[in-house]
């Protein structure tokens, strides 16, 4: 591994870039290390000013570009039994400990060296980075940069996502949305319960509908023999309500998912559920007009199902190793959303296994970045005139 990529991980690691936390001193530590190449960024904060994305560019301007994207932020290492420094890189047996290692600092630090090497030549199309923040939340941060990236005249020819996979293709992985569900009642003294409305007793007839729509899914929907569950999931995984057992209960909360297939479209699943919720309140509305069901959305993000036979996929298959396969994957990245919004192909493809990720003593084989470092030369060299 060169050993600029090793002092740049070191750097980006030491920066504790919790979710919760602002990631503005790893954004500018970014910013002028690019800037020392004469690379400038784009940041884009988000409303408090504490969290950034970064976007930067190197080579011709008007042409369609090769963009390495990667999110800044970590999972808490808080609460996990760590016995190396969680915000330090330790250099051991092979391996690289510490956390965002392998998720995804490492590919980070290996795209950041690539932009830096890119700056000193004349490119046929350029080079490009996007940092996020807020993606281990539910792909929040990355957004407010899609906004914008949006409006630019030249779209990407193709978006690199450096999730660990291995150096693997993955070209797929299902949508998420979550929700959670407001059933209304009308409270009551529970002798009275016949007279009024119980809101668990409506969450539970909403609870029943849900599964009625995944039985259908299963039986009707999208299939992807790909996936380990072949099928759009919905999962019930909180529920909350009542005060006391001679109350009848006027508030119950209920939270959802849907896991869908990018064949089924979320939209129209979450309208036949709103459509089987109005049944039920319908029925409950006869003993008090308070009946309601109201589901709000909590987090969306878009599946992702790249044909591998599209030219960004074939173009990045001249610098992988030649035993790389293509996958689909249980875990979700901003790929969908690089791709809805940009209307741009992404392949997932990063050094380290998702394995690593999240948990104590998280690490990445030092075998792992010299790998993504031989697909980034590669990449670059066939970049340069
Ligand atoms: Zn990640």
């Amino acid at each position: 591994m060169k050993p600029r990529v090793l002092e740049i991980l070191k750097r980006l690691m030491a920066f504790d870039t919790v979710s919760s936390e602002s990631n503005m001193a790893l954004i500018e530590y970014v910013r002028d290390l690019l800037l020392t190449q004469g690379i400038e960024s784009l940041i884009v904060k988000d409303e408090t000013g504490k969290k950034a994305n970064l976007f930067a560019s190197t080579g011709p301007k008007a042409l369609p570009g090769i963009l390495l994207s990667g999110h800044t932020d970590v999972v808490p290492a808080a609460g996990q039994a760590w016995t190396f420094p969680a915000f330090q890189a330790t250099v051991q047996d092979g391996r690289i400990y510490g956390r965002g290692s392998c998720d995804m600092k490492g590919f980070i630090a290996l795209a950041i060296d690539a932009m830096l090497d890119a700056a000193g030549h004349s490119l046929s199309r350029p080079l490009q980075l996007a940092l996020s923040h807020d993606e281990e939340i539910g792909c929040v941060g990355v957004r407010r940069l899609l906004d914008v990236l949006h409006l630019a005249p030249v779209r990407p020819f193709l978006c690199m996502i450096g999730e660990p996979t291995n150096m693997q293709f993955v070209l797929g992985h299902k949508g998420k949305g979550s929700y959670r569900t407001y059933c209304r009642g009308l409270e009551a003294h529970s002798s009275l319960a016949p007279h009024s409305v119980n809101a668990i007793h409506v969450a539970c007839d909403f609870i029943a509908a849900l599964r009625e729509s995944q039985r259908q899914l299963q039986e009707q929907g999208a299939r992807d023999a790909d996936y380990d569950v072949p099928y759009t999931t919905v999962h019930v995984g909180q529920i909350g309500g009542g005060r006391a057992l001679n109350i009848v209960p006027n508030l119950c909360t209920v939270d959802f998912e849907v896991r869908n297939l990018p064949a089924d479209n979320l939209e129209q699943i979450l309208a036949q559920m709103q459509e089987r919720a109005e049944v039920i309140v319908r029925e409950a509305k006869k003993l008090s007009s308070v009946a309601a069901i109201e589901i709000e959305t909590v987090n969306v993000y878009p599946g992702l199902d790249t044909h591998p036979s599209v030219e960004a996929v074939r173009f990045l298959k001249n610098f992988a190793a030649p035993d790389t396969g293509t996958a689909k994957v249980s875990f979700g990245t901003e790929g969908g959303l690089f791709n809805h919004r940009l209307d741009v192909p992404v392949v997932v493809c990063g050094p380290g296994s998702i394995e690593q990720a999240h948990k104590p003593d998280e690490f990445i084989e030092i075998s792992q970045m010299e790998a993504g470092e031989r697909f980034l030369e590669g990449l670059l060299g066939s970049l340069k005139h």
